[in-house]
């Protein structure tokens, strides 16, 4: 098989000088070509972090504060860099993410990813993703208050590990989780929040803007706005702001919601 990639590389670099348009193969090479399968994706890479981190981590594997780990494939710690500067917080994991242990790897998470890869030009490595809950609730329902309280105290020990400069809140569960309010996402959206002392920017769940894909119209100004939010985050992270608790909003964004 090597060597037919080889050939294969060969006879393309050799059409690519020729400015060939086409590459004639036998049927037997064509058939051997189609039965290649493409490596899988890399897997988003764990990173370790310190004794304490992976003590905790170690604790959420084996919760049962709630009643998800009855249904829970496994727990969803988090993923990324621990000593992040930027933690986006999102729900809680969804069925994909319950089979891989790895948060925001569904539709949602491809945008939040595309987010991250191409409109900041950072890495997923570079930052840590996590959730409100560390389980996933059957049928991908809304967390429970009971939920929220039980799993809340890991958020908050991730958060006081990792010390980011920023935080994103991704939808209204986090949102209202991390700043005890029950404001909708849209009126939160647009300014700085705190929480103990770090920065938090709130916007749209991705799962919310993905489920207006259809709407062409719509998921072009819900994307549009998770931008102007992220690029407030990318202000932050570059220090060319400092929001600062006494003075509220300061980044100047419309807060198109008002
Ligand atoms: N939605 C979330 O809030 N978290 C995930 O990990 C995936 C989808």
């Amino acid at each position: 098989m090597d060597d037919l990639l080889k050939d294969v590389q060969k006879l393309v670099r050799q059409a690519a000088r020729s400015r060939k348009a086409t590459i004639t193969v036998s049927p037997e090479v064509a058939s051997l070509l189609e039965s290649i399968t493409p490596p899988p994706e890399p897997a988003i890479v764990e990173q370790t972090g310190s004794e304490e981190f992976e003590a905790l981590r170690a604790e959420v594997s084996e919760c049962r504060k709630c009643r998800l780990w009855e249904s829970r494939t496994q727990t969803v710690f988090g993923g990324g860099n621990p000593n992040a500067d930027l933690v986006f917080v999102g729900e809680a994991p969804g069925e994909n993410e319950d089979l891989q242990g790895i948060p925001f790897v569904g539709r949602a998470g491809q945008l939040l990813t595309d987010i991250v890869e191409k409109g900041m030009k950072m890495s997923r490595q570079d930052i840590f993703i996590c959730n409100v809950l560390k389980c996933r609730p059957p049928d991908n329902r809304d967390p429970r208050p009971d939920e929220k309280e039980a799993c809340l105290p890991y958020l908050l020990r991730q958060l006081e590990m990792i010390k980011p400069k920023v935080i994103c809140a991704l939808g209204g569960h986090a949102a209202k989780t991390l700043l005890k309010t029950e404001e909708s996402v849209g009126r939160l959206r647009g300014k700085w929040h705190f929480y103990q002392g770090i920065p938090v920017r709130v916007t749209y769940h991705p799962s919310y803007v993905v489920r207006s894909e259809r709407e062409p119209a719509r998921y072009k100004a819900d994307k549009r706005r998770v931008w102007e939010d992220i690029q407030e985050i990318m202000r932050v992270l570059r220090g060319e702001i400092t929001p600062r608790p006494e003075g509220g909003a300061d980044s100047g964004t419309p807060d198109l919601f008002g």
